[in-house]
C-alpha cells in the first residue's frame, strides 16, 4: 500500500486534535451542521464528517481493501453450513494449541487475497448495522437451497439488501440433493426477485454450490473476489483507524469486548478510541483464530479489549489522538443524550409537509405486509396508480405475513411508514416501532389503504387520535 508522508501524517494529527475545538467553537450552527434543538452538535457527526471530507480531499490516496462478506437467505438454506465449510477449508493458520472461538467475524486468504466473512447470518443485524449508518457489508450472497426455492426470508434478506444498494451474489445451495432443481431456482429468482442469472442473459451471478459438500465453494470465492475488484472498495489505509463494531458484550472475566471490523486507518494496541457512546484504550486486540494482535488494518476483525462500558452494537469506532480528546467526547455525548429530542420518522399524515419543509426527499417509501401474494400485487398495483407531482410512492419492500421487527428495522433504515393489509403486527414489532417512532397502519379494506395515501399525497389526511 502507499505509505502517508510524515507532513501529512502530521496534517491528519492536527485536523483531529481541531476537531473536538471546532466542536466547542461552533455556537453558531449553520443549518447543515448537525444539532439537536439547543444547538449542541454530536460529536459523532462531526467525526462521521471530518472523514467523509477526508475522503473527498484524499481521493488519490485510496487504495483497495478486502471484501467484507455476509451471507443472507432463507432459514435452513445453509448459511452456517456455507459459513462454517469455508472457514474449516480455507483458515490456513490455526494457533497451534489455541482455542478457536468466534469473534463474530472470520477472514479467509483465497489465491493470494483476502476476504472478510460477518459470522453473524441474518439480516436483521444488517440493516440494524445500516439504521445506525454503519455499513459494515461490502457483498451481500445471498443463499437459496434448490431444493426450497425463493421462500419469503429469501425476498427479505433480498429487499435489506437492495435498499442498502450492495451488491448481491446468489449461492443456490444444496445441488447435491437428488430432489434439487437449480432451473426451478432460477425461475424463481426472476419471477420472485426480478433478479436474472448471467447465464439467462442478466447481469446477476449465480454460483450453485454444496456447503455441505465443498462443491462450487472455489467459484463462489472467485466471484467474491470478481465482485469486489467491479466495486473497487476503498479505504484510507494509514492514521487513526475508523471501523464497524459487529458484536459487544459483556464477559464475565475480560469485562466489556467487542468485534469491531476495521474499515479505515490502522487501530494499534494502545490506542485511544471512541465509540458510540463510550471510549476506551486498546489493551489487547484477539484476531478471529485467537492470536493476540498489535496492529489491526482496513477489513481485519478483531476483538478489542479496554472498552470504558460495552459499546452499542453496531456503533463506529473512531481511533482518537488522547486520552483528553475521547473523555471530552464522552461528556459532550452524554450531554446531548439527555437534551436530544429523538429524531422523528415519516408519518402519512404528514408527509407532504415534511417534504416540502424539507426540500429533498421525494419519495415516500411504503413497507406493505399482506396476507395474500394475490392482495398483495392488487395493492402494489393500485399504489403504482397513485401520481402526485410532489411526492412518489415507493415500495421498497413488500412480503405476506405478519408484521415483524425485521421491517420496522428496515423501515428505520429507510425511514419508511408500515401498511399492513389484513395482517397483525409482531408484539416485538410493536415495541420496536414505538422505540423508534414508526409508524404502523393497519387495514382490512382496501378502499380505506388507498384512499388514506391518496389523502396523504393532498395533506389531506387527519392524524390518529
Ligand atoms: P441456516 O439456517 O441457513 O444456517 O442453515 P444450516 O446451515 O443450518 O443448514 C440447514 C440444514 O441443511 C442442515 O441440516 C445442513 O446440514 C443442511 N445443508 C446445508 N447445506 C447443504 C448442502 O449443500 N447439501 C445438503 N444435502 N444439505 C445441506
Amino acid at each position: 500500500g502507499q505509505a502517508l508522508s510524515e507532513s501529512e501524517a502530521e496534517e491528519i494529527a492536527m485536523m483531529f486534535n481541531t476537531l473536538l475545538d471546532i466542536v466547542e467553537e461552533t455556537a453558531e450552527v449553520s443549518e447543515s451542521t448537525p444539532a439537536n434543538k439547543e444547538g449542541k452538535v454530536d460529536p459523532e457527526e462531526e467525526l462521521k464528517e471530518f472523514w467523509k471530507k477526508l475522503y473527498e480531499e484524499k481521493e488519490d490516496k485510496l487504495v483497495e481493501r478486502a471484501p467484507v462478506v455476509t451471507i443472507m437467505g432463507h432459514v435452513d438454506h445453509g448459511k452456517t453450513t456455507l459459513l462454517d465449510n469455508i472457514r474449516n477449508t480455507r483458515v490456513a493458520e490455526k494457533e497451534a494449541g489455541g482455542i478457536t472461538q468466534s469473534i463474530g467475524a472470520y477472514q479467509v486468504n483465497y489465491e493470494g487475497r483476502k476476504i472478510t466473512f460477518i459470522d453473524t447470518p441474518g439480516h436483521e443485524a444488517f440493516t440494524e448495522m445500516r439504521a445506525r449508518g454503519a455499513q459494515a457489508t461490502d457483498i451481500v450472497v445471498l443463499i437459496i437451497a434448490a431444493d426450497d426455492g425463493v421462500m419469503p426470508q429469501t425476498i427479505e434478506a433480498y429487499n435489506h439488501a437492495k435498499n442498502a444498494n450492495v451488491p448481491i451474489i446468489v449461492a443456490i445451495n444444496k445441488i447435491d440433493k437428488p430432489n434439487a432443481n437449480i432451473e426451478l431456482t432460477k425461475q424463481q429468482m426472476v419471477a420472485k426477485l426480478n433478479l436474472i442469472p448471467e447465464d439467462w442473459g442478466g447481469d446477476t451471478i449465480t454460483v450453485p454450490i454444496s456447503a455441505k459438500a465443498g462443491q462450487g465453494i472455489d467459484e463462489l470465492l472467485e466471484m467474491i473476489l470478481l465482485v469486489a475488484e467491479m466495486q473497487e472498495i476503498k479505504c484510507y489505509p494509514e492514521g487513526l483507524a475508523r471501523g464497524v463494531i459487529i458484536e459487544s458484550k459483556l464477559d464475565k472475566f475480560l469485562g466489556p469486548v467487542a468485534t469491531a471490523i476495521i474499515k479505515d486507518g490502522k487501530l494499534k494496541v494502545g490506542d485511544y478510541f471512541v465509540a458510540g457512546s463510550t471510549f476506551g484504550k486498546v489493551r489487547r486486540m484477539i484476531d478471529p483464530n485467537g492470536k493476540n494482535v498489535k496492529v489491526a488494518g482496513p477489513s481485519d476483525p478483531v476483538q478489542i479489549l479496554g472498552f470504558e462500558e460495552v459499546p452499542d452494537m453496531h456503533s463506529i469506532l473512531y481511533g482518537v489522538k488522547t486520552l483528553h480528546e475521547a473523555r471530552e467526547y464522552v461528556e459532550k455525548k452524554k450531554e446531548l443524550e439527555e437534551k436530544t429530542v429523538q429524531k422523528r420518522h415519516i408519518r402519512l399524515e404528514d408527509a407532504l409537509k415534511m417534504m416540502q419543509e424539507e426540500g429533498e426527499q421525494k419519495i415516500l417509501n411504503i413497507i406493505l405486509k399482506a396476507d395474500t401474494f394475490g392482495s398483495l400485487e392488487a395493492l402494489k398495483n393500485a399504489i403504482a396508480k397513485l401520481q402526485n407531482p410532489e411526492i412518489e410512492l415507493q415500495v421498497i419492500h413488500g412480503g405476506i405475513g405478519a408484521i415483524t421487527k425485521s421491517d420496522v428495522m428496515l423501515a428505520t433504515a429507510s425511514d419508511a411508514v408500515i401498511l399492513g393489509f389484513r395482517v397483525k403486527a409482531d408484539s416485538s414489532a410493536v415495541k420496536f416501532a414505538e422505540q423508534e417512532r414508526i409508524q404502523i397502519k393497519r387495514y382490512d379494506i382496501i378502499f380505506n389503504l388507498i384512499d388514506d395515501l391518496k389523502k396523504a399525497l393532498q395533506g389531506m389526511l387527519e392524524p390518529e387520535e
